[in-house]
């Protein structure tokens, strides 16, 4: 269908235009439509984290210094002009502008929207520079950038809202004329102006907004949205292990799911493709061949689930009253209260005596300033209650209301969760509840397992994340147990199944750690894995063991009879007093993580050194159940209780020598230890003997081709930076996964295979009694059958246990080779968590270890 005329826009992210390879992959593709006669038209943002430094940027230019802010935001610039080998004063003149608005506002001392417009779009405009400046270096034609405030006008028909403005998209001949000669334009999402030539700005997710509408402006031939993702799933595949791809999906459900809470596309970016008819694609800069999904005007002439989705951390406001609701003009009293307060609102249920509203988090930030003074408003018309904390979980599909019937039966969930509100579209798109932040990622397995995994295939489900990153894994590095087929089919030959570790994975993946030079004392989580060979390696790497029982305790006193005391650690939740009193007594160090020791029993303490565990009230990690931070959870010390402790700790001589904070498992973020560092450093002020933070474990190891490994340079840098601000303190840590999870594998022979309508279920001789993980957090183990590695997989296998148990299942949709019985099939990265939670569940006995 492409003849030479036909644009094709493309819309790239923050991520997509930070780094030279990122601009490569962009580059890449332009080439492979260049060579095909298409013309590209790129719309595209700021550089990653420059819409938030602006933002900030105002914020200080307001009230104090923002040079130092201001400072770093061009050195990102400059750092990457030189990495992209482009002139350094390509922005020298933007720079000096920016600065003379800045100063404008600190003289002023406020700031206008119209102003606040004007700094937020500088970072698009430095973007495409360097873009065009780029380009131009790998392309050999030449590449237009256009200033998209010249063609993107602001509808002015209300009150231009200079912050979140709406455009007008019909077919623009001025623009179609000017790139007339053109093949490849560059201009910036975001941004746009008024008939006067005042800058505006499109509001969050902004980009996609802005590529829709100069899409329908040029009556291009499609729109091309790429993301980090390779298209809309049916969940969110980082929450749901096999949602699938949506190959296909028309407009109204794209708008629907975007505004349910799919972060893939901004829902106002539809609108204006849907108006022209113009097909929209998802497509991935990772994986630049896959398909992706393709929005347009397919009708469904059935109902279906295509998915589920979720908005998360929303507040409900209900408001109740007796009888007030027949009044006539009741509701319109209330919602005007609403507009005053310019809250917006997503979701509303209404009953005799309570109506029931979500506040719209999607285009709206609400302050909690803003959410008082509109319930004191609301409280003089009814009773207000407000709910933080809540999540609104879709099921999203056509006809919803046809298929009822057959979702019924998932609805048994509910029993076990309250749902706060419920609510159906009028559209017949959706159905949502409202239930705890806290419960979403269960009700939103749940959900999917009934309704889209159980369903049967269709043509427009395509393959799952896991599938997708699957076909890279191939070519994913190596790892050791493919040297070591031999040892362990050997391992085999008389057990059925097997735990077997390899010592030199845990030897390296310390060393890997101990190239942290900020970091003095390194403590291995022995939770994670208390096989006496791997404590060796430990042991004779010189360092430490953090333990959480006093069982653990003389396990490593057993082990090593003549260890340094200060080599253990001990960091127990909900220990009973002769607990601690039997470790004090061993001279060991331990942590309290809550109040009420020493407020309870402060007389054991006397005299002692002891450390604080903080709860740092930020839950990252990789599932609920081991986010092990936050409100919710049952670890650590709130930090406005510590000041409280203050006397007891005086008046009983109480040491307190260190803090510690450890917040959940399976973190890929570099810069987390280097952040609950500052945050402990900042507490340490309390207490006049801290010498020591300790920043917990966490460390993740990558599970799935598509997650970047940690990186100790850059951890250590981050942590360094720490240290150079309060050189005071000695940094530990005390990983567990990090050091024994890839040193680990679970291998199983297999027992039966059973083809079940379209499920191809492989049994091995243990399960969920070896291996509880994928049951216990429904965790990721990538499984290979060993017996037949080079086979091509033709199934999607279940892989199961021969537990009575329904959650008995180590892998759900793995890519599977056709298997027979005496198979080996190994399960990996399972040396952490793995044998030490085994269980004798139904007399069977688990996997035992060995060691190569
Ligand atoms: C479990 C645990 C660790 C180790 O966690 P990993 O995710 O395995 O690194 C460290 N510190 C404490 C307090 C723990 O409970």
């Amino acid at each position: 269908m492409s003849n030479s005329n036909s644009w094709h826009v493309l819309k790239f992210g923050g991520t997509s235009v930070s780094s030279r390879d990122n601009w490569n992959t962009i580059a890449a593709i332009i080439k492979r439509k260049r060579a095909k006669g298409i013309r590209v038209f790129v719309v595209h943002s700021a550089v990653s984290t420059v819409s938030n430094r602006l933002e900030s940027l105002i914020g200080l230019a307001d009230g104090g210094d923002y040079r130092p802010s201001y400072q770093q935001l061009i050195t990102l610039h400059q750092e990457l002009l030189v990495e992209m080998g482009l002139p350094e004063t390509l922005l020298d003149q933007q720079y000096a502008y920016l600065k003379r608005l800045l100063d404008g506002i600190h003289l002023l001392g406020e700031v206008s929207d119209r102003v606040r417009a004007l700094i937020m779009s500088q970072g698009e405009l430095w973007s495409t520079r360097i873009g065009q400046a780029y380009l131009q270096t790998q392309l050999d034609e030449s590449v237009n950038r256009l200033d998209a405030r010249d063609f993107l006008k602001a509808n002015e028909s209300y009150d231009v809202d200079y912050l979140c403005a709406n455009c007008d998209y019909s077919p623009d001949g001025s623009l179609i004329r000017t790139v007339e000669e053109s093949s490849v334009v560059i201009t910036q999402g975001f941004i746009a102006s008024t008939s006067e030539d005042e800058t505006v700005l499109l509001g969050r997710g902004g980009s996609d907004t802005s590529a829709a509408y100069f899409a329908a402006k040029l009556e291009a031939e499609r729109l091309e949205i790429w993301t980090d993702v390779p298209g809309i799933f049916t969940a969110n595949p980082n929450q749901v292990n096999n949602a699938r791809l949506l190959k296909e999906l028309n407009y109204d459900e794209a708008q629907e799911m975007a505004s349910a809470g799919a972060k893939v596309l901004h829902p106002r970016a539809i609108r204006p493709a849907q108006a022209t008819k113009i097909p929209v694609y998802i497509r991935s800069t990772i994986d630049p061949d896959i398909e992706g999904t393709i929005i347009n005007d397919v009708e469904n002439r059935w109902g279906m689930v295509k998915a589920i989705t979720a908005k998360e951390h929303i507040t409900l406001i209900s408001m109740e009253s007796q009888g007030m609701w027949q009044q006539a003009g009741f509701l319109a009293d209330i919602f005007s209260i609403f507009k005053q307060h310019q809250v917006s609102v997503d979701l509303v249920s209404t009953s005799e005596t309570n109506i029931t509203v979500s506040l719209d988090s999607l285009t709206q930030v609400v302050s909690e300033k803003q959410i008082k003074n509109l319930a004191k408003d609301l409280s003089k018309m009814c009773r207000v209650n407000i709910m933080h904390d809540c999540s609104a979980v879709s099921i999203v599909g056509k006809n919803v209301r046809a298929i009822l019937h057959k979702i019924a039966p998932a609805f048994s969930i509910f029993e076990t969760y309250k749902v706060y509100l419920l609510s159906q579209a009028a559209s017949d798109l959706n159905l949502t509840f409202v239930i705890d932040d806290e419960h979403s990622n269960k009700v939103i397995t749940a959900l999917h397992e009934l309704l889209i995994t159980n369903n049967p295939n269709s043509e427009i489900l395509g393959p799952t994340a896991k599938e997708l990153k699957q076909v890279e894994q191939t070519d994913t590095g190596s790892r050791w147990w493919q040297d070591k087929q031999q040892e362990i089919t050997q391992c085999l030959k008389d057990r059925d199944s097997a735990y077997i570790y390899h010592l030199d994975s845990v030897k390296q993946n310390i060393q890997n750690l101990q190239s942290i030079s900020a970091i003095e004392r390194i403590f291995f989580a022995v939770k994670s894995n208390n096989n006496p060979d791997v404590l060796k390696v430990a042991y004779e790497s010189d360092i430490g063991f953090e333990t959480v029982s006093s069982g653990e305790v003389d396990h490593i006193l057993n082990l090593f009879p003549s260890i340094d005391k200060s080599r253990i650690f001990f960091t127990p939740n909900f220990a009973a007093r002769h607990e601690y009193e039997a470790i004090l007594e061993k001279g060991i160090r331990l942590t309290l993580d809550s109040t009420y020791p020493i407020r309870q029993w402060p007389e054991i303490f006397r005299g002692k050194d002891v450390f604080l565990r903080v709860d740092p009230n930020i839950g990252k990690g990789h599932h609920e159940n081991v986010r092990t931070a936050g409100a919710t959870s049952k670890f650590g010390i709130p930090i406005y209780e510590l000041e409280d402790l203050q006397p007891v700790i005086e008046e009983y001589d109480i040491n307190v020598v260190g803090l510690h904070a450890h917040a959940g498992s399976g973190i890929l973020t570099n810069e987390h230890w280097a952040e609950h560092a500052r945050l402990l450093a900042e507490t340490a002020a309390l207490f006049s003997g801290v010498k020591y933070l300790n920043l917990g474990g966490g460390f993740g190891i990558k599970e799935r081709a598509q997650q970047s490994e940690l990186t100790m340079s850059q951890i250590d840098k981050s942590l360094q930076k720490v240290k150079s601000e309060y050189p005071q303190y000695e940094l530990w840590i005390e990983p567990g996964r990090y050091i024994s999870a890839n040193t680990g594998v679970l291998v199983s022979k297999v027992t039966q295979v059973k083809q079940k309508q379209n499920y191809y279920y492989v049994g091995l001789s243990t399960g969920m009694n070896s291996l509880m993980r994928p049951a216990l957090y429904g965790s990721y183990h990538n499984i290979v059958n060993l017996s037949r590695l080079e086979q091509t997989k033709e199934h999607l296998a279940t892989v199961v246990g021969p537990i009575c148990e329904s959650t008995d299942k180590l892998g759900v949709e793995i890519p599977f080779p056709e298997t027979l019985e005496g198979d080996l099939v190994l399960i990996e990265n399972a040396g952490a968590y793995g044998h030490v939670m085994s269980t004798q569940y139904n007399m069977r006995k688990p996997a035992e270890e060995v060691c190569i």
